[in-house]
C-alpha cells in the first residue's frame, strides 16, 4: 500500500454547552491510526463516537487537543484546509445514509467531484464506476427513495469511495439495517478497508470483532478499551510534509444545476414561492403600467396642447397676464380704499386699466430673439419639442385668377379695381372718421397709399403651411392634424392645397376670391345685403376635381408697382387692365390637393381657405428684393418713390412744397372730389359750428387755426370769382374739370399754413423702411411671429423661464413680451399631474419593500428546509461559499421565475384592467401598458431583489455547523 498515512488523536476534549448545561462530549481522548486497518468504535449511545467520527472527518471542531495528519498538526487549519481536508481525503457515510433526495444517484455520487472541480465526463465515468463496484450499475438513475435501504447504504459508500479518499469514516452504517443486508455492507466496507483507513462507528459488539481489525470502546466521552493500540514513532517517522491537497471549489454551473433539480424534483412547492414572490412584483408592475399609461395620456395631452397653443412671440404683443395682474392689483387696491368716508375721492381704476392696456403692449426685437434661438448654445434649446420653431413673415403678394366666366378676380376682396378703393372715396371714409378714431384714421392713410389696407398684406384666405424640420416641406405638426382627401401635399413654391373645414366646407367669399363661383354673383349678392335684404345663398357643392383644375397667379407685392412715363412708380393691383398685362410674368399657382382636419385632430392652425409651402414665401423674398420698384427706392432712401414726397420733411416750407406735389399727382376727379369734399366741409361750418368742431380735432394737434381756415378759404375764392349766388350751389353745377381747375388754383395761391394743414390731413406720410416692407422687401433675420413649441409643460415652463433670463440679461428694447395662455390655463393641471406622479412613485416604492420582504421569508424558509442539504454538502468538503452560492442560485431561480411570473400575470391582467380603467375614467385614452424595457428591468429586479433577499439566510446556511446540520433530521 503505498498509502503512508497516520492520524494521531493527542489529548481530543470537546464539551457542549446548551443553555448553561455543559457536556463532556469527548474528553482527553488520545487514539493513533494506521493508515490501513478497519477500526470499529463501540460504546453505547451518547457515548461521544459521532463526536469522535466528526472531529476527526474536519465536521466538527475540537476544544482542545490537537489532530496531526501524517505529522501536520491541524491547529493552525484555516475553513478552506478543513474544506480541502474532507474533500481529498475524507470519505463519510452515515447511519441515515444522507443522500440527496432530488438527485439521481449518479448525481448524488458525482456531487463530491463536481466540487473538487472534476471535469463532467470524468466524473461521470469515476461515479459509474464507484456505483458498479458497490453492485448498482443496473441503478445510477433511480432517485434515492426507488432504492432499498442497503442499496441507499451502498450509494453513500459509493460516493465515499469516489474521490479516493484515504480515510473512509462510516457513523453506524448498520444501524438501520436488518441483519443480512448489514453483512453486506459489512463486507463492503471491510473490502473498502483493505488499501485506506476505515473507522466505522456501532453498537453492535458481533459485528466490530468479526469485521474489524482493532475495536475501540468508549464511553462516556474516554477510551475505555483498544484491542490493537498504536504507540506512533515520532522520531522514525518522516517529517511532516504539508501535501497539497488541491482545492476543493464548486463552480458556479454546479451550483445552479444542483439547485435547479432541486426545485424541478419540487415543482407545485416552486411554484408556489416563485408566486408568492410575484405578488410584489405583479404589485410594481401593475402600477408601473397604469402609470405609464396614465403618463402617456398626460404627455400626449400636453404635446397635443402645446401643438394647438405653441409659445407665440408676435412682433407686437401685448402681455395678457401683466394685464390679468395689474388688474388684479387694481383690485386690490380698490378694495384697500373702500372703507374712505367724509370727503370725495377720484375713481382711477379706469384710467389704471386704460394705462395696463397700453403699458402690456410692446414691439419685439424679433431679429435679436431669433439669433438668440437659433444659437445651439442658447439654454432655451434644450426644451425645444419635436415640432421645432416656427418663423412667419409678412409676405406680400395678390393672387388672382379668373371666375367662371372670364371676369378678373382678385383673391383679396374678390372684384378688381371696384370704386371701394378710389382715393375719393378713402377722402370720404377719412371724413366719415373723424369721430376722434385716430388709429382708422391712420389705416386710411395707408389705404390711400398703397391701395391696400396695412394689415392686410396677403390674401386672407392664404395660410403658410408649416414647414417640417431639415428638409420636410410639410411640419409633421400638420401631417398628424390634417389629411389629404384628394390629390397631394403641396411640395413646392408653385403648389398649393385647398384646406377645408372638418364639415369640407370653405367660406363662401373664399370661394369667389378664387374665382370658383362668378364675381358677379357675389356683388349682387353684396348689393342686397347691402341694401338690407335677407340673403339666403343656395349653392351647390363643387368637386374635388374641378376645384383642383382652377388655375391660380400670384404677383409678388413689388411686382403691383409700375414705372410710369413720369418716373413714378404706381401700385397697380386695383387696375384690372395693369394687372391683365402682369399675368403672363405672375407665378402660377397650381392646387394639388385637398386637405382637411382628421377627426379629433389636436391642432388645426391652418384656417379654411389656401395653403402654401414654406418654399413660396422664400421665393417672395428673393424676389422682393430684386424688384425694379425696390431697387429704384434703394437708390433713393431720402424720397418716396410713389409720390416723389420727402421722407422726413425738414420745416413747415417742405410740407407745403410736399402738399403741393401731392395734389398736383392727384388725377381731375381726385382734385374735383377734393374740392366737392372741401366745399361741405364749409357748409358743415357754417350751418352748425358746434358739430365742425369735431371734424377739425383730430388734425388740430398741429395747425388747428389753418384747418378751419381753409375750407372757407375756397369758399370766398368762389365767391371772389363771380360765380353766382350760394358758392355751394354754384360747385353743384360745375364739371369736374372746373372743380378740379379751381382746387389747383387754390392750391396755387393757398397760404402755408394752409398747405402745411392740407399737408397733414391728406398727404400720406410714410418712411423709407414702410416703403420697402410694402414693396414686400422680407429679411430672413426679421420673422414676424415666432411660435416655439414644446412637448411638455414641463418644457414650456423651462422655455420660458428661458426667455425670462434672456430678458434679463437683453437690452431694454430687446426684451421679449408675449402671452404664456397655457401657463395661464395649465398652471393647477401641472399641479395635479405632479401629485399624480409622486402618488404613483410612493406605491411603488411601498411593492418594491413588501416584495423584497416576502422574498427574504420565502428564502428563509428555504434554507430552513435544506440544512440536511447543506450538512451533507459541507461534509463532502463544499465551502461556505459554496454553499451560499447553492442558495444563492436557488434563490435567483426563484427570484427569476417570479419575475417572469409577475410580469406574465400583469400582463394577462392588464386586459381587463384596461376594461375597467376605461369604463371608470369614461376615456378609452388611458391605456395601462407595460414597455418592454419595464418587463426586463421587473424581472431584473426581481432577482436582484431576491437574492439580496436570500443573502441573510444564505449566509445563515454557510455559517451553519455541519455537524448540527447533519445531525438535523
Ligand atoms: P454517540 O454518537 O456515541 O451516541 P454523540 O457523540 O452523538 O454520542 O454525543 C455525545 C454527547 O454529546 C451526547 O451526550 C450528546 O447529547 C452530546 N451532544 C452531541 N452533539 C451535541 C450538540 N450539537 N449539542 C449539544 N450536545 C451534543
Ligand atoms: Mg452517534
Amino acid at each position: 500500500m503505498g498509502r503512508r498515512l497516520v492520524l494521531q488523536i493527542k489529548e481530543i476534549s470537546k464539551q457542549y454547552d446548551t443553555g448553561g448545561f455543559v457536556q463532556q462530549a469527548l474528553d482527553h481522548v488520545s487514539l493513533n491510526l494506521r493508515d490501513s486497518e478497519f477500526v470499529a468504535i463501540l460504546g453505547p449511545s451518547g457515548s461521544g463516537k459521532t463526536t469522535l467520527l466528526n472531529i476527526v472527518g474536519g465536521l466538527d471542531r475540537y476544544d482542545s487537543g490537537d489532530l496531526v495528519i501524517n505529522g501536520t498538526s491541524t491547529k493552525q487549519y484555516k475553513d478552506r484546509d478543513w474544506d480541502s481536508y474532507r474533500n481529498h481525503t475524507i470519505g463519510f457515510v452515515f447511519q441515515s445514509y444522507n443522500l440527496i433526495g432530488h438527485q439521481t444517484i449518479l448525481s448524488n455520487v458525482e456531487l463530491a467531484l463536481t466540487i473538487s472541480g472534476v471535469s463532467r465526463a470524468q466524473r461521470r465515468e469515476k461515479a459509474r464506476e464507484a456505483l458498479v463496484k458497490v453492485g448498482l450499475g443496473d441503478h445510477i438513475n433511480k432517485k434515492p427513495n426507488q432504492l432499498s435501504g442497503g442499496q441507499m447504504q451502498r450509494v453513500a459508500i459509493a460516493r465515499a469511495l469516489v474521490n479516493d479518499p484515504d480515510i473512509v469514516l462510516a457513523d453506524e452504517p448498520t444501524g438501520a439495517l436488518d441483519s443480512d443486508t448489514s453483512v453486506q455492507i459489512m463486507d463492503l466496507l471491510r473490502d473498502v478497508a483493505k488499501d485506506r483507513l476505515v473507522v466505522m462507528v456501532t453498537h453492535n459488539p458481533e459485528l466490530a470483532r468479526e469485521y474489524a481489525t482493532r475495536v475501540v470502546s468508549l464511553r462516556d466521552g474516554t477510551i475505555r478499551d483498544d484491542t490493537d493500540p498504536y504507540e506512533v514513532d515520532e522520531t522514525a517517522h518522516a517529517p511532516a510534509v504539508h501535501r497539497n491537497l488541491g482545492r476543493a471549489s464548486m463552480s458556479f454551473a454546479t451550483s445552479l444545476a444542483l439547485s435547479f433539480n432541486n426545485l424541478r424534483t419540487k415543482k407545485a412547492r416552486t411554484f408556489l414561492t416563485s408566486f408568492a414572490g410575484s405578488i410584489g412584483i405583479i404589485g410594481i408592475a401593475l402600477i408601473m403600467s397604469v402609470s405609464n399609461g396614465v403618463n402617456t395620456y398626460i404627455a400626449n395631452i400636453q404635446r397635443d396642447t402645446m401643438t394647438a397653443y405653441p409659445l407665440t412671440i408676435d412682433q407686437q404683443a401685448w402681455d395678457l397676464s401683466k394685464m390679468i395682474e395689474s388688474g388684479q392689483r387694481n383690485a386690490e387696491d380698490q378694495a384697500k380704499t373702500s372703507n374712505k368716508r367724509h370727503a370725495i375721492y377720484p375713481d382711477t381704476s379706469s384710467i389704471k386699466r386704460a394705462s395696463g392696456l397700453t403699458s402690456s403692449i410692446a414691439t419685439n426685437n424679433l431679429t435679436a430673439f431669433k439669433r438668440y434661438l437659433d444659437n445651439p448654445k442658447s439654454e432655451v434649446r434644450q426644451y425645444i419639442g419635436k415640432a421645432g420653431v416656427q418663423y412667419s413673415y409678412d409676405a406680400r403678394f395678390s393672387v388672382f385668377s379668373h371666375d367662371p366666366t372670364g371676369a378678373l378676380v382678385n383673391a383679396d376682396g374678390v372684384s378688381v379695381g371696384d370704386s371701394g378703393t378710389s382715393v375719393a372715396n378713402k377722402i370720404a371714409g377719412m371724413n366719415g372718421a373723424q369721430t376722434g378714431d385716430f388709429s382708422a384714421m391712420q389705416s386710411t392713410q395707408m389705404a390711400t397709399l398703397t391701395g391696400k389696407s396695412q394689415g392686410n398684406t396677403s390674401p386672407e384666405a392664404f395660410h403658410e403651411i408649416m414647414a417640417g424640420k431639415g428638409s420636410e416641406t410639410v411640419s409633421k405638426v400638420i401631417t398628424d392634424n390634417y389629411r389629404v382627401v384628394h390629390g397631394t401635399w403641396a411640395k413646392n413654391r408653385n403648389q398649393v392645397v385647398l384646406v377645408l373645414d372638418g364639415n369640407n366646407a370653405i367660406p363662401l367669399t373664399t370661394l369667389y376670391e378664387l374665382g370658383m363661383l362668378p364675381a358677379s354673383d357675389y356683388t349682387a349678392m353684396m348689393a342686397e345685403v347691402n341694401a338690407g335684404k335677407a340673403v339666403d345663398p343656395k349653392i351647390g357643392k363643387i368637386d374635388y376635381a374641378k376645384a383642383m383644375d382652377q388655375p391660380l397667379k400670384l404677383l409678388p407685392a413689388s411686382h403691383e408697382y409700375v414705372k410710369g412715363d413720369d418716373g413714378r412708380f404706381r401700385y397697380v393691383g386695383d387696375d384690372a387692365s395693369e394687372i391683365s398685362k402682369l399675368m403672363d410674368d405672375a407665378v402660377p399657382l397650381q392646387i394639388v390637393g385637398v386637405i382637411k382636419p382628421v377627426d379629433g385632430a389636436k391642432a388645426t392652425p391652418l384656417q379654411a381657405g389656401v395653403g402654401y409651402t414654406a418654399a413660396l414665401t422664400n421665393y417672395l423674398i428673393d424676389q422682393a428684393n430684386d424688384s425694379p420698384v425696390v431697387t429704384a427706392q434703394k437708390a433713393d432712401e431720402a424720397h418716396n418713390i410713389l409720390n416723389g414726397l420727402t421722407f422726413n420733411p425738414a420745416d413747415d416750407a417742405a410740407k407745403a412744397a410736399d402738399a403741393k406735389a401731392y395734389v398736383a399727382s392727384l388725377g381731375v376727379s381726385q382734385k374735383a372730389d377734393m374740392a366737392k369734399s372741401q366745399m361741405a366741409q364749409a357748409d358743415a361750418n357754417q350751418n352748425g359750428g358746434a358739430a365742425s368742431q369735431g371734424a377739425t380735432g383730430q388734425q388740430g394737434a398741429t395747425t388747428p387755426g389753418a384747418s378751419t381756415m381753409e375750407p372757407g378759404a375756397l369758399a370766398q375764392q368762389n365767391a371772389e370769382q363771380g360765380a353766382a349766388g350760394n358758392g355751394a350751389a354754384a360747385l353743384g353745377e360745375m364739371s369736374e374739370q372746373q372743380l378740379a381747375e379751381r382746387y389747383d388754383a387754390y392750391i396755387a395761391t393757398a397760404p402755408q399754413a394752409d398747405l402745411v394743414g392740407l399737408y397733414s390731413k391728406i398727404v400720406p406720410t410714410s418712411s423709407y423702411q414702410d416703403n420697402l416692407s410694402t414693396f414686400g422687401v422680407l429679411s430672413r433675420d426679421a420673422p414676424s411671429s415666432i411660435k416655439i413649441y414644446a412637448d411638455s409643460f414641463e418644457a414650456k415652463n423651462g422655455i420660458s423661464d428661458s426667455i425670462d433670463h434672456y430678458n434679463a440679461k437683453a437690452a431694454k428694447d430687446d426684451k421679449i413680451t408675449y402671452t404664456d395662455y397655457v401657463g395661464l390655463m395649465m398652471n393647477s393641471v401641472t399641479t395635479i399631474i405632479n401629485v399624480i406622479t409622486y402618488v404613483l412613485i410612493a406605491f411603488v416604492g411601498v411593492s418594491l419593500v413588501v416584495s423584497s420582504i416576502m422574498i427574504g421569508i420565502i428564502t428563509y424558509i428555504s434554507v430552513l428546509e435544506r440544512t440536511k442539504e447543506i450538512g451533507i454538502l459541507r461534509a463532502m468538503g463544499a465551502s461556505k461559499r459554496n454553499v451560499s452560492q447553492v442558495f444563492n442560485a436557488e434563490t435567483g431561480i426563484i427570484g427569476l421565475l417570479a419575475g417572469i411570473l409577475g410580469v406574465g400575470i400583469t400582463l394577462i391582467l392588464i386586459v381587463p384592467g384596461n376594461a375597467i380603467l376605461h369604463h371608470a375614467m369614461g376615456t378609452d385614452q388611458v391605456n395601462a401598458a407595460l414597455p418592454l424595457s419595464a418587463g426586463v428591468i421587473l424581472v431584473v429586479l426581481s432577482i436582484v431583489l431576491t437574492l439580496i433577499g436570500g443573502l441573510i439566510p444564505s449566509r445563515k446556511a454557510a455559517k451553519q455547523d455541519p455537524a448540527t446540520a447533519l445531525r438535523t433530521e
